[in-house]
């Protein structure tokens, strides 16, 4: 059956964009991509095979259910990586996996110890240190008790890394406190090394961070929201700007398009009013178009009166009240329209683009929400 809409995903653009991150990081740094929320509304199963083809072997989720559908899109040789939540009782499932997953508090070593023992196999894990998030990570005065069960325990766990995160190294406001998390991350470090603890991996960057904090980049990073093209904010892209040569383009390329069609065009009256309610009123004689994308297709209802689309390459304005399932456009400047005409909510028609950050400006919708959004059963179609 067909949709309503459809998304489509570049390869080329996925491509481009670990090429430059690979060179901002060095050779030596290892990505791993970030693939919780639907990876990011790209969607799991169509990510992991074009970053695979891009040498990527190394992806992170925030949950074993996560961990679960990259597991089944995975070729072999290529690693997973839980950073978040993890039912006990999924333990068994991962451990028998090798897939790797964050230690934070005593509860789930002590339950991974319990779960390594009845797999017969050491569980993988992370230990994620307090730093100033303030989240989740084991605290300072926690390390030395930390460290007796882990030597005690040592045959049930293998120790894969050492990590933090940055409490929102995307904004120069946090300045202070992200430099205060580095000082505290490599005490820890320091600390675990002096009692002869090494980690084959330290890592503690998202995309901000390893852009705007080089000291960040370690052994491995953990890119999300760049490797899809988008600068973690505004101010990320402002600072690199600076430092970009040659011909200042944006070297971050957006995978995702987002099409629909025209359902239909009906014409109004002066005095007329659109759609539910009496928010927008015809100013003058109207040619208005149904689009059939709504806030069920995570088409924000604070759009309304306010979204734009992409029509035979112009900016198109939404028209009264976003509704569950559909849009009305204001397509009167427009010569000739017809049904099922091509409308772009997201990306370029001819010489106009309308981009994800252009969501953020009307509605206050970052471009996490935006995409993460974006629900699961709207077609994905790969493109070059
Ligand atoms: C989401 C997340 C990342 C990736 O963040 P981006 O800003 O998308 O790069 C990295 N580390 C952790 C722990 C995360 O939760």
């Amino acid at each position: 059956m067909q949709h309503t809409s459809h998304l489509e995903i570049s390869k080329s653009a996925y491509r481009r964009n670990i090429k430059f991150l690979q060179k901002q990081l060095g050779n030596e740094t290892v990505i791993s991509s970030v693939v919780k929320g639907n990876a990011y509304g790209h969607g799991i199963e169509n990510i992991v095979p074009i970053a695979e083809a891009t040498g990527i072997r190394h992806f992170s989720t925030f949950s074993s259910d996560e961990a679960f559908k990259v597991y089944n899109s995975i070729s072999k040789g290529s690693q997973i990586m839980i950073m978040g939540m993890v039912h006990n009782k999924d333990l068994e499932w991962i451990i028998q996996r090798d897939i790797s997953f964050y230690v934070f508090e005593f509860d789930r070593l002590m339950a991974a110890i319990k779960a390594s023992k009845k797999v017969g196999k050491k569980a993988k894990v992370h230990i994620e240190v307090e730093t100033g998030f303030h989240r989740t990570g084991f605290e300072w005065n926690e390390k030395e008790f930390l460290l007796d069960i882990v030597e005690e325990h040592a045959e049930y766990l293998e120790l894969i890394g050492l990590c933090t995160h940055y409490a929102g190294a995307e904004s120069i406001a946090n300045y202070v406190r992200v430099k205060n998390q580095i000082k505290r991350y490599l005490e820890f470090k320091d600390w675990f090394n002096q009692k002869g603890v090494h980690f084959p991996i330290y890592h503690t960057a998202c995309s901000a961070a390893s852009l705007s904090y080089p000291e960040t980049i370690m052994d491995m990073v953990r890119i999300g929201i760049a490797q899809y093209g988008f600068w973690p904010s505004q101010e990320t892209y402002m600072s690199k700007f600076k430092q970009l040569a040659e011909n200042r383009k944006n070297p971050l390329k957006r995978l995702i398009t987002w099409k629909s069609v025209i359902m239909s065009i009906k014409e109004v009256e002066i005095g007329d009013f659109i759609g539910y309610g009496n928010t927008y009123m015809a100013p003058r004689h109207m040619k208005v178009a149904m689009v059939p994308v709504g806030y069920c297709h995570g088409f924000s209802r604070m759009l309304s009166n306010l979204g734009k689309v992409l029509i035979q390459g112009k900016m198109i304005s939404v028209v009264g009240n976003v509704t569950m399932n559909s849009i009305t456009v204001d397509v009167t400047d427009l010569k000739e329209v017809k049904k099922g005409e091509e409308v772009v909510i997201i990306g370029k028609q001819k010489s106009s683009e309308i981009t994800v950050a252009s969501f953020s400006e009307s509605t206050q919708q970052v471009n996490y929400e935006l995409l993460t959004r974006l629900p699961q059963e709207i077609p994905r179609r790969i493109v070059y």
